[in-house]
């Protein structure tokens, strides 16, 4: 599939339209964002191995009947997508209290939470992703409630899904963002809601069950250093990355080869 113009770029990824209307590319960069953008840099092989880790967990909760974007993985750092008309919200599950929730509410770190917590973020940089309510999502006409109470009931299945995934590798999973759009559906014509985006060390925070090991980009947000380390060690464990695959990173950088196993 030939990659056209570029469509829209982001932080993380890239967007490239195809000859089909239906259908883009997405590109995952090696540049890692923070704090609005405040905080910067490349961090090399991050975007090969979102694109691998991102493939492997969209295709497990395809297999698990959750409607997603992705059609197939093009190479290193492509795969080949559904065009979607993104919500402009931001979905966060949380299973343990940290980051922004311990700030904002005061909530003790590591808290761990009597059931899964659903927050909504309206997707603006210039205004921070600010935390909104579902009045918000409402009145300004961002979602309907129909469509929230679907995205709310598809995202509860991911949490239980996932959760169990990475906690049979020995990872906790914290807390993560989801994004959905709409899209056009070949065979009813109509638009239906699908999961979007990537879900990544970029847009979970993992923690090694045993150690409480930060294995995501927080690694990155509170310079804990070895960040490429980290996401590696999250491929490995779900079986995508092979023993011998050489990634060094030298401030926040310089990766050598990584190669995947072959499916
Ligand atoms: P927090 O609100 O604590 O900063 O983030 C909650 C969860 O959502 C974390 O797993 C974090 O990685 C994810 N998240 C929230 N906002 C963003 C965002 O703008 N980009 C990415 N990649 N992840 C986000």
């Amino acid at each position: 599939m030939n990659k056209g113009n570029k469509l829209y770029e982001g932080k993380a990824k890239i967007i490239y339209e195809t000859k089909d209307k239906n259908l883009v590319i997405q590109h995952f960069k090696d540049d890692a964002t923070a704090f609005n953008n405040l905080k910067k840099a490349k961090v090399e092989g991050k975007g090969v191995l979102n694109n691998r880790i991102s493939e492997y967990i969209l295709t497990n909760l395809a297999q698990c009947g959750i409607k997603n974007h992705l059609i197939k993985r093009l190479n290193m750092r492509e795969q080949l997508i559904r065009k979607a008309e993104i919500f402009p919200i931001e979905f966060i599950v949380r299973n343990i209290a940290t980051g922004s929730l311990t700030k904002r509410l005061g909530i003790p770190e590591g808290t761990v939470l009597d059931k899964p917590l659903l927050e909504y973020c309206y997707k603006k940089d210039e205004l921070q992703d600010p935390i909104i309510s579902k009045d918000h999502i409402y009145s300004f006409g961002w979602a309907t409630n129909e469509e929230i109470r679907e995205i709310d009931r598809i995202t509860l299945r991911i949490n239980d899904i996932l959760s169990g995934m990475f906690r049979g590798i020995g990872i906790k999973l914290v807390d993560f963002k989801l994004e959905y759009g709409k899209a056009w559906d070949n065979e009813t014509e109509k638009k239906e809601i699908i999961l979007a985006d990537e879900i990544s060390p970029d847009t979970c925070r993992l923690w090694d069950v045993k150690t409480e090991k930060k294995l995501d980009k927080d690694r990155f947000r509170k310079d804990l250093g070895n960040i490429i380390q980290g996401y590696q060690e999250v491929a490995r464990r779900l079986g995508i990355m092979p023993e011998e695959t050489n990634i060094s990173e030298v401030n926040f950088g310089k990766a050598t080869s990584i190669k995947f196993k072959k499916k």
